[in-house]
């Protein structure tokens, strides 16, 4: 007797091998594909003992093998390929089957996507996965888009695969129609890239300011690690730099190429962040700052620019820095998590997806890159008031950051003193600074803009739009 599967994934490289593994470790039979048949019949080879695995060679048997309505997963490389294999797939499909995309897609090729599947009353999930490989194989944190309809298929067996937080609540939730699941693992990408950049500007601090080793700095983020920056980052950031590299004995940071990639996620984030209008400057200064290391060039050519010489603290007044430094990181931190869960409520609020911003903090406290121990602060700070206009109106944020901003400031003056690269604190500290002014020099771009190009403006005594006759032949 042939067995139906109750889920298929298609795309079987790390991801979605991993993903399909979770699936049968969770007691569900599930049919692979993928396009080169070895990868199939490896996993098979590999891992059948894990649970119950149906393969197939071609689309047409990896459809008959799914129970109906079909979910069917695809995992395959962002972009193009995930079209084709919707085209190949699609019109083996009935209405009511769905597809889940747990790719990277971007979130306006997922409305597409969802909006041209609709017309054959097929679902179409855009589902944002972040955990890495680790996680698809023990539980990521899943963000699913798409219909209320299909998240009551699918949410049953998503929960079961998802991470666990700490109070044992599933790492998923139905985050709103077509595109929201992956408009939001865009955004939690932004926050990874914000998250990431910080840390290493603490940790280039430390290293330069305070004159501590790669070690050294490990402990202290051990120790970090078990107060209110607990987190996955800063857990493996300390594994990093204790981390040795056997050929030369050296700390591995110090024989790796000071060269940050990107795939894009972030450059996205921000992209959006412009569409929107939406200040995410955190986010914008770590995509820059990976691409300023890039620029090999620019940089040899800059060697020679004047600088301050370096000058190390002695050890009290360094163990005092990496306390005012822990400060900096958390208020910065603090800034990226207001800038990006802004993000979410406007793009919410621009395509109609009504997102529980709350609901959002808490399926992020488990299995993705950016958990920890401060998402369940946000998500108690979201519930208490779902219509907070920010983190940083939240009472509890608020007062931290203030207890924060004397270290954070001393923290930039010493960076700037002494010539170390900050701008991942310096922007997040300018944010926060613009929040709590009373008056902004806005005023004065407005009065450039009527004088050039009668844009017109409005008083703070009156109602209307004014402009003035600024006089000369204008
Ligand atoms: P990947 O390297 O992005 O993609 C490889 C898979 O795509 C292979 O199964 C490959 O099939 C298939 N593929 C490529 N072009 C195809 C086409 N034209 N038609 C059909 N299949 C095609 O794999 P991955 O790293 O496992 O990632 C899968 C997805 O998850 C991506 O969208 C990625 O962005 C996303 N993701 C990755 C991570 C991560 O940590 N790696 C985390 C979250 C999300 P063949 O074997 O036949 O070449």
């Amino acid at each position: 007797m042939t067995t139906t599967a109750q889920i298929g994934v298609t795309g079987l490289a790390v991801m979605g091998r991993n993903l399909a593994r979770n699936f049968a470790r969770n007691g569900y039979a599930v049919a692979l594909h993928n396009r080169t048949a070895a990868r199939t019949h490896d996993l098979v080879a590999e891992f059948g003992e894990e649970g119950v695995f149906v393969p197939t060679e071609t689309a047409k048997e990896f459809v008959a093998a799914l129970e109906r309505p079909r979910r069917l997963v695809v995992m395959v490389k962002a972009g193009d390929p995930t079209d084709a294999v919707i085209q190949e797939f699609a019109p083996l499909l009935e209405p009511g089957d769905m597809i889940i995309d747990g790719g990277n897609a971007h979130f306006a090729d997922t409305r597409r996507r969802e909006r041209e599947l609709r017309e054959q009353g097929i679902h179409f999930v855009g589902a944002g996965v972040s955990g890495g490989e680790e996680g698809a194989l023990r539980g990521p944190s899943i963000m699913p888009g798409g219909s209320e309809e299909s998240y009551a298929a699918l949410g049953p067996m998503l929960e079961k695969i998802s991470a666990k937080a700490e109070d044992g609540a599933p790492c998923v939730t139905h985050v709103g129609p077509d595109g929201a699941g992956h408009f939001v693992k865009m955004v939690h990408n932004g926050i990874e890239y914000a998250d990431m950049q910080l840390i290493a500007e603490a940790y280039h601090l430390l290293r330069d300011v305070a004159g501590y080793s790669p070690a050294q700095i490990a402990d202290i983020f051990r120790t970090w690690n078990t107060g209110r920056l607990d987190s996955y980052l800063i857990e493996i950031t300390a594994e990093v730099l204790s981390h040795v590299d056997a050929a030369t004995g050296k700390p591995f940071v110090d024989v790796v190429q000071d060269r940050a990639e990107q795939k894009g996620t972030g450059r996205w984030t921000v992209q959006i962040a412009l569409d929107l209008g939406v200040p995410v400057s955190g986010i914008a200064e770590a995509v820059f700052a990976r691409a300023v290391s890039g620029h090999a060039e620019l940089r040899e050519a800059s060697r020679e620019l004047a600088g301050p010489s370096a000058r190390p603290l002695d050890d009290a007044a360094a163990a005092a820095f990496a306390d005012q430094v822990e400060q900096a990181l958390y208020a910065s931190k603090i800034v990226s998590y207001t800038q990006g869960f802004q993000q979410i409520a406007a793009g919410s609020e621009e395509y109609g997806w009504d997102i529980d911003l709350g609901a959002v903090a808490s399926i992020w406290r488990g299995g993705c890159i950016i958990r920890a121990a401060f998402l369940d602060r946000i998500r108690a700070a979201y519930d208490t008031r779902p219509d907070l206009p920010g983190l940083l109106s939240d009472g509890d944020f608020a007062r931290e950051i203030g207890e924060a901003q004397d270290d954070w400031r001393a923290v930039l003056v010493q960076a700037t003193r002494q010539g170390v690269p900050a701008p991942g604190f310096s922007a997040a500290l300018a944010y926060y600074d613009a929040l709590r002014s009373a008056r902004l020099p806005a005023a004065l771009t407005q009065g450039q803009r009527d004088f050039f190009g009668a844009h017109t403006y409005r008083r703070v005594d009156r109602e209307g739009s004014f402009h003035t006759l600024w006089g000369g032949d204008r």
